[in-house]
């Protein structure tokens, strides 16, 4: 079965909430979908969202790499040489990411039909059922109170709480959502990079006085302040989590050696793809360091390679956060993985399982 060529096609689906970080807030998911052609007819899928603020990829970077540089480079290539296609992928072209994780997710989509076997399987195998937490926006603490008793109402018992704008107003958000959840959630906090270091610390001391119990807490300082992550690290016992600081697998070897993280979390957008991410799963794993897998804003193409990649490396990969197809308004991928708000479940078909797309406008 041999790669004979890239379609490309964009897909947006409105959100049901805006999603609001410190960095960012945006209303719909949009993704461009990745078609890979073969000689056999049958194609992979796969796709990205465009994070310009997060890993610098633009739908317009992504759609000229592939479509310039890599798709050149790996038509007419067996898709059952896996490792060659992907070792082509990510020497092609230096960062760009987002496009390499496209790619690599078409490409194991297809890989794993051309064994007629489900992804997860081939990748190792393992329960095909996951359970997510839910991101809470950052918005007036009204409204998140509102997001949160809505997201355990819905069956989420894992709130991620986005915050990172203001110090002093953070500490109240967190303390009020703790003291109105109880014992009826585990919450993790994502500062997207909104502190400092020493803030960082200031806050989870107070945080703790005040009696509030966090899981982890993700990405306090800048992505490039690894002393900061250190700094923090050592003197807190909230687990801190590296996200925007972890891209690639030589970052995360990084932030292992020099105990700047506790969790590392993998985005396939930000490692290049499923290839990358399997070497930072296992490494992570050999130094006993748990991994998040998480997703951008994206929708259930994406994440449904994410999701394969948890199931089958669940020994590394224990925390989930893959809630970005149910923050759409709806599913518009046929087949393939269910989600079903907190309840993640893969299809036994051949690859992704993805059937068909809705409302895919061809590029
Ligand atoms: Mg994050």
């Amino acid at each position: 079965m041999k790669i004979s060529a890239i379609r490309f096609a964009k897909l947006q689906v409105p959100l049901k909430t805006p999603f609001k970080t410190a960095i960012r807030t945006v209303e719909n998911i949009t993704d461009l979908v990745i078609i890979v052609e073969t000689d056999a007819g049958i194609v992979g899928y796969g796709s990205a969202p465009a994070t310009p603020v997060i890993t610098g990829d633009t739908h317009e970077s992504i759609y000229y790499v592939l479509n310039n540089i890599i798709q050149p480079q790996i038509v007419g290539m067996d898709v059952q040489e896996l490792n060659a296609i992907c070792h082509k992928i990510q020497h092609a072209v230096v960062g760009n990411s987002s496009a390499k994780a496209a790619i690599e997710i078409a490409i194991y989509d297809l890989w794993a039909k051309s064994f007629n076997a489900p992804l997860y399987q081939l990748l190792g195998g393992g329960s095909p059922k996951l359970r997510t937490d839910v991101t809470i926006s950052i918005d007036k603490l009204d409204k998140m109170l509102a997001d949160a008793n809505l997201a355990l109402s819905r069956g989420f018992d894992i709130l991620k709480i986005k915050i990172g704008t203001e110090i002093e107003n953070d500490i109240v958000r967190v303390e009020a959502i703790a003291k109105e959840l109880g014992n009826r959630a585990t919450l993790r906090l994502d500062v997207n990079q909104g502190w400092t270091a020493k803030q960082t610390v200031y806050a989870l001391q107070k945080l703790a006085h005040l009696g509030v119990k966090l899981e982890l807490v993700e990405q306090p300082v800048k992505s490039n302040d690894i002393d900061g992550l250190r700094y923090i690290s050592e003197r807190v016992t909230t687990p801190i989590m590296a996200d925007e600081s972890a891209f690639s697998p030589l970052q995360v070897i990084d932030l292992i050696r020099t105990g700047a993280a506790d969790i590392i979390n993998i985005k396939l957008m930000k490692s290049a793809g499923l290839s990358q991410a399997i070497k930072i799963a296992d490494l992570a794993e050999l130094h006993n360091i748990p991994c998040m897998i998480g997703c951008m804003l994206e929708g259930s193409i994406s994440v449904a390679a994410a999701a394969h990649l948890a199931c089958a490396k669940a020994s590394s990969i224990s925390l989930i956060d893959l809630d970005g197809p149910t923050l759409g308004q709806y599913n518009p991928v046929v087949g393939g993985v269910n989600f079903d708000d907190a309840s993640i479940e893969l299809s036994q078909s051949p690859g992704l399982g993805i059937d068909s797309i809705q409302g895919l406008q061809e590029l």
